[in-house]
């Protein structure tokens, strides 16, 4: 079993414990953990619509077992993610249990959470409080009606809104905004959001649609490319290219050239980042997934039920970890959709 595995070929810190490195020779450093795959949204792009859990969601100490042993292999950052993580209440207690965990480097962990925001404007304040240092906040339309229309829900891009002020209030200092981009649904939001970006002080990001849909609805023509966004913004407010801020940052950043803020552009299918990829995921029932497009989980949480001590949790983690792809291989002849989608693995 997991405790008789082999470590000597997994990398080392230069005097400490094994670290997660793949066999790709990258490092791993942050992990996304799902929650719960529940949404109160029901994104045409991402849901079909049905109401529901799919998968089995795991309790508060399981997780945070499963992050202290995944922190003392070289994790630094940790996105709660869903599904709508919102929904569960006991985040506030969850981002306080990670809060007073420590990375190698004896730090507590980044802590971000990917949400809607729906929620957020009766929690960001007891969030932040409980120790969370970021949030991203999906939203596909700035104008109210067409939000609306995605998310199947009414009083949505208000609430949506509240949740953006709110959380700037509690100082979850700078506000991100997801944005999925899909030709002929939202692709006529790009110059809005560049306004609203500068008029609300939130960094906009925009994201390239990958098939990662519970309909079949995805194609190329679909995808609204990187080139297409900066060309278009720049038109109107002029751009410049800006450093990344951390090696494995997958967001192309802009800054506005009158120094007014900044957009962010990810492009995994015009402008893969695979190999800069720094990310593992555990899905809300516990499974490990090396890639968002991987067709093999990893049961951590059967393993964890069946009485594995945090040594066999690790000796575990550091070989899955070799099974890192290489790459995806959106677009490509014979490209197979993994049998999660988005929603259910935890974007
Ligand atoms: N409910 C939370 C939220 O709305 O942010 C977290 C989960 S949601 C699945 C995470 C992100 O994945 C959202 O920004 C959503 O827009 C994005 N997403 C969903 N389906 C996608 C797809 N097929 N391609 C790219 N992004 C997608």
């Amino acid at each position: 079993m997991a405790a008789n595995l082999h470590l000597d070929a997994h990398a080392h810190s230069s005097t400490g414990p094994p670290l997660l490195r793949d066999s790709h020779g990258r490092s791993i450093t942050d992990l996304r953990v799902s929650i719960t795959d529940r949404c109160n949204y029901k994104c045409v792009y991402c849901r079909t619509g049905q109401h529901g859990a799919q998968y089995a969601e795991l309790s508060a100490e399981d997780y945070l077992r499963f992050i202290r042993v995944f922190l003392s292999l070289g994790i630094e950052k940790v996105r709660l993610t869903g599904g709508e993580p919102l929904l569960r209440r006991d985040l506030p207690h969850i981002v306080s249990g990670i809060r007073s965990l420590r990375t190698i480097s004896d730090r507590a962990p980044e802590i971000a959470v990917t949400t809607n925001g729906h929620l957020l404007d009766d929690l960001a304040q007891p969030l932040r409080d409980s120790g969370l240092s970021r949030v991203t906040i999906s939203m596909d339309a700035v104008d109210p009606a067409t939000f609306e229309r995605i998310t199947r829900v009414s009083g949505s891009f208000q609430a949506v809104v509240r949740g953006i002020q709110a959380a700037q209030r509690a100082g979850l200092h700078p506000v991100k905004i997801n944005c999925v981009l899909l030709r002929g649904f939202n692709d006529d939001q790009v110059e809005a959001f560049a306004r609203f970006a500068r008029e609300h002080e939130v960094v906009v990001r925009f994201i390239e649609f990958m098939p990662l849909e519970e309909d079949r609805l995805w194609s190329p023509q679909m995808v609204v490319p990187l080139t297409e966004i900066v060309e278009r913004i720049h038109r109107i407010h002029p751009l410049t290219p800006l450093p990344p801020t951390t090696s494995g940052e997958t967001a192309r950043r802009y800054g506005f050239a009158d120094g007014n803020g900044e957009i962010g552009i990810i492009a995994p299918v015009t402008q893969a980042f695979c190999g800069a990829c720094s990310r593992v995921r555990l899905t809300s029932d516990g499974k490990i997934r090396t890639c968002l497009f991987s067709h093999r989980e990893h049961d951590l949480a059967a393993l964890a039920r069946n009485g594995a001590t945090d040594d066999d949790l690790r000796a575990y983690l550091l070989q899955v970890i070799q099974s890192k792809e290489a790459r995806h291989h959106i677009g490509e002849p014979g490209f197979l959709k993994p049998s999660r989608s988005m929603v259910h693995i935890g974007g």
